[in-house]
């Protein structure tokens, strides 16, 4: 929890501003466009802009297009969506590392010119063997003491495709015996006949991330380089491209990297390999699958940026690893939605219900408040008629102890509407009940009754004639939490319950006309969105956002 004081970001960039060393802060989000966003990802975003946004600094998107194999255009359109949903602005900074491969091979040039990189022709097995391990140093490459001449016109022709995939690489000429195996000469650059995205057939070498990252950095200005642990260990051969490439004196000065621990979910799938395999298989609906945590996946589902942002600023940002529980997440859109989204009264799993001394063919209308806890929302009116439908669990024929809803002889309210009391059901050959009657007690118009008697229950309802006829889709975790999330073979252990489709739902009318992303509360069961690529006018689909209830409690501390 990172509620009170400055982060150990924030405390560096502070650092570097009041001692001159940066003028504006810059930040980038670097996303690699092989796949959609995630929920570690949003955090990435988030954290990045909103640092930018506080020290009154840019922020830059920059696509890290550097590993043609794996990229697709299709992933930077979404990547985009995603981040402006989000609410990161970049304005006119969206770049691809891609642009600046003219100067990437400069700076390799330059390397080799000061005696700082050369061309290997070891296999990638034998550069493999030649670096050694964590205990014992690495053995210098056979062909690390060509002239520059030599390396300058391998280089070249490497470039100009003379060498065949794979078969010689440019390294940087650093350290084999480094307790740092990132520094054991690592490759800088490899020849690949791919045909990039946005630079089509013009190269058939690309250059290594380490080596590409930190000039991207430096060319765009970028002050303070954020980045996951992982690269904790790379973050001197950051500082050494920079500086042997010229682009900055010491390891303090910038463009500098800094690194947070990665945001995980506890028992939640966010690696990109996975979820592939997951869309690929069909077992999920697609990237932007409700159950996922891609954050097409959110927004489909129906969370809000506002509930992102907060959840990503209740989490913080830390030095060490943890795992975070999905149920903060569903805190953060039932905070976000309390007072945003109407109440409305949807039945879920209907049952009929008649009310026998309620004339035939009346109908009323009864005001009711849009959300009870936000005044300013306002009221509508809701139908009311002889035959409504319930939900089927409001109803049993033989109660147990302490279930105060609809049994025979009981009365309870029907919300907002009337005291009914239960007079007998009916029930078909199966024995299934299929209809409830009651009586009903017009003095207690608008759900209390003047001689002051009290019911335990309240139910919902809505009325059988005018109510829309939707699909409600409900979700839990797309893993078996009890057994964990891998199978002992490494595949994911799903839970085969992970979505449930309740095909004939009834909704108030008012919600007739609702629209994709459209969020509501169903009385009683939870937060609701209309889904955005299934919903179809006159086919209304709900996915369940989050319950209504939870045992989740904020940590304690300041708020
Ligand atoms: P994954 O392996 O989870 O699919 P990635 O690291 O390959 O993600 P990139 O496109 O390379 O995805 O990441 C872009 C940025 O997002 C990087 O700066 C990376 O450090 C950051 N990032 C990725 N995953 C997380 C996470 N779980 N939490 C926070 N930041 C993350
Ligand atoms: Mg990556």
């Amino acid at each position: 929890m990172e509620n009170t004081g400055k982060n150990f970001i924030e405390q560096i960039i502070e650092k570097d501003l009041a001692e001159g060393h940066v003028k504006q802060v810059c930040t980038r989000f670097p996303p690699e466009p092989n796949g959609y966003l995630h929920i570690g990802h949003a955090k990435s975003i988030l954290l990045n802009y909103g640092l930018a946004q506080e020290y009154n600094g840019k922020f830059n998107v920059r696509f890290d297009d550097t590993n043609p194999t794996k990229e697709k255009t299709e992933f930077v359109q979404s990547i985009k969506e995603d981040i402006e949903w989000l609410g990161a602005d970049w304005e006119d900074r969206l770049f691809f590392a891609s642009d600046y491969f003219d100067q990437m091979y400069e700076c390799a040039v330059k390397l080799i010119r000061d005696g700082k990189a050369f061309v290997c022709d070891l296999s990638a097995d034998e550069i493999r063997e030649y670096r050694g391990t964590l205990t014992e140093p690495g053995k210098e490459s056979p062909y690390r003491g060509r002239s520059i001449e030599e390396n300058l016109k391998l280089f070249e022709e490497m470039k100009n495709g003379v060498y065949e995939d794979g078969t010689k690489v440019l390294r940087a000429k650093i350290d084999m015996a480094s307790p740092n195996m990132n520094m054991r000469d690592p490759v800088i650059y490899r020849v690949a006949r791919m045909t990039h995205h946005n630079t089509g057939d013009k190269w058939c070498i690309y250059p290594m991330y380490d080596f590409a990252h930190p000039i991207e950095d430096a060319i765009e200005g970028v002050t303070h380089s954020i980045c996951t642990l992982e690269f904790e260990d790379h973050r001197p051969l950051y500082d050494w491209v920079l500086i042997e490439c010229g682009f900055k004196k010491t390891a303090q000065d910038t463009p500098k990297q800094i690194e947070f621990a990665k945001l995980y979910l506890t028992n939640v799938v966010t690696g990109k390999r996975y979820i592939k395999k997951l869309v690929e298989e069909k077992i999920v609906d697609g990237w932007n699958d409700p159950r996922l945590v891609s954050i097409a996946a959110l927004k489909r589902r129906g969370f809000t940026p506002e509930s992102i942002r907060k959840f990503v600023d209740l989490v913080g940002v830390s030095k060490a690893n943890s795992s975070v529980d999905y149920a903060m997440l569903e805190y953060c859109i039932r905070e976000d939605l309390k007072l945003k989204a109407p109440r409305i009264m949807a039945v879920t799993d209907p049952l009929r219900l008649v009310i026998d001394n309620y004339p035939q063919d009346q109908e009323e209308l009864l005001e009711v408040e849009n959300n009870l806890e936000n005044p300013e929302m306002g009221k509508r009116q809701v139908p009311f008629s002889k035959e409504l439908f319930i939900n089927r669990d409001d109803f049993m024929e033989e109660p147990p102890r302490k279930y105060f809803r609809l049994f025979p002889g009981n009365e309870v309210r029907l919300m907002g509407a009337y005291f009914v009391k239960c007079t007998g059901f009916d029930k078909d050959e199966s024995g299934k009940v299929t209809t409830v009657h009651c009586t009903y007690d017009p003095a207690s118009r608008g759900g209390n009754s003047p001689d002051g008697r009290k019911v335990k229950g309240t139910i919902h309802w809505v009325s059988a004639k005018t109510a829309v006829k939707c699909e409600v889709r409900m979700f839990e975790n797309l893993i078996d939490e009890e057994k964990g999330v891998y199978n002992p073979d490494g595949s994911l252990n799903l839970n085969p319950n992970s979505l449930t489709v309740l095909p004939e739902c009834y909704i108030e009318p008012s919600v007739a006309d609702a629209k994709a992303y459209d969020r509501f509360q169903f009385v009683r069961t939870g937060f609701f969105c209309v889904d955005a690529k299934d919903s179809a006018p006159g086919r209304l689909v709900f996915n369940r956002i989050v319950s209504l209830k939870s045992s989740f409690k904020l940590p304690a501390g300041p708020a």
